[in-house]
């Protein structure tokens, strides 16, 4: 018998994925990444530089974010730069660093893994895998990242769609790990004036179709410092679970992504009026 689409309460039009489903954990899940969980009553801010450039610029951004309230470091040891001739990362002794100041710290850390062949060596350093938006269609290092028992950052594609988005969360719970975060970064769209345009309905949407937990980066999604804060309290109020944004302190200087990277006091007057959001809406953020 047809169904009638006014009755379907997503009215999508496409089928969500059995796994990553609400209907399969209506409680919803919570990702911890060691100890830090993502997808409970607060929000949780991952915050840190672009790319890891040196152990002291890694560690100066780590006790400022940390200090601000973030409760997980990033930064990129392995970068996907749109030219080839751009820093491309420090690799395995970036890597090094995120360990070294995640022990110096308490901060878990989040960083990128591009390749199939790099999922061993960075899970010896870091405590959750990101997937970037430029692999979400990936389909061999989702499967991969899916037979890890790391938890998983999988960033929407760029020019992905909601059902594209969650079917690449599919191939991840479909190995065994059920530990995804997923991201909204901002998509492609006719509007040039913004990096990217930051999807904010997909989150309150992507809560409704799926159980994982949403975040989103507003960094990315907007690509200008001075649209981040805005975007990160709408994106709290639009139920995000959780945000990654850029930090550096001297983002003339950045290696990657300096444009779009807050300055260390923006940072902690954002997330004092983060807070306030998140207890409007209620969750919170839990401040040092
Ligand atoms: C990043 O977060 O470091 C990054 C490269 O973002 P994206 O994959 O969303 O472009
Ligand atoms: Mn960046």
């Amino acid at each position: 018998m047809e169904t009638n689409p006014c009755n379907n309460p997503t009215n999508t039009g496409f089928t969500v994925p059995v796994r990553v489903s609400r209907e399969s954990r209506p409680d919803g899940t919570i990702v911890s990444i060691n100890g830090v969980e993502v997808g409970g009553k607060e929000v949780v801010v991952i915050s840190g530089p672009c790319a890891v450039e040196s152990s002291e610029q890694l560690f100066e951004i780590a006790r400022t974010v940390k200090k601000g309230g973030a409760r997980i470091l990033r930064g990129g040891a392995f970068k996907p730069r749109s030219s080839p001739y751009s820093f491309q990362g420090l690799g395995e002794e970036g890597l090094k660093m995120l360990r070294e100041i995640s022990r110096e710290t308490g901060l878990p850390v989040v960083t990128e893994v591009m390749d199939t062949r790099q999922i061993e060596m960075v899970s010896e350093y870091a405590d959750m895998l990101q997937i970037g938006s430029r692999n979400m269609h990936n389909y061999p290092l989702l499967k991969e990242a899916g037979m890890s028992r790391k938890p998983v950052l999988l960033k929407r594609g760029m020019m992905a769609t909601i059902e594209e988005f969650l079917l690449a969360a599919e191939y991840i719970l479909n190995q065994g790990n059920t530990q995804v975060i997923l991201c909204e970064r901002g998509i492609r769209t006719f509007e040039t004036s913004t990096r990217n345009t930051l999807d904010l309905g997909a989150v309150p949407m992507l809560k409704r179709l799926t159980h994982l937990p949403v975040i989103v980066d507003p960094s990315h999604g907007t690509g200008l410092r001075y649209m981040v804060p805005p975007m990160a309290k709408a994106a709290i109020a639009a139920g995000a679970d959780g945000l990654i944004m850029e930090v550096h302190p001297r983002p003339e200087e950045a290696l990657c992504d300096g444009q779009q990277s807050l300055y260390p006091e923006e940072f902690m007057q954002m997330m004092a009026d983060l807070k306030k959001i998140a207890i409007a809406v209620g969750r919170d953020i839990s401040l040092p």
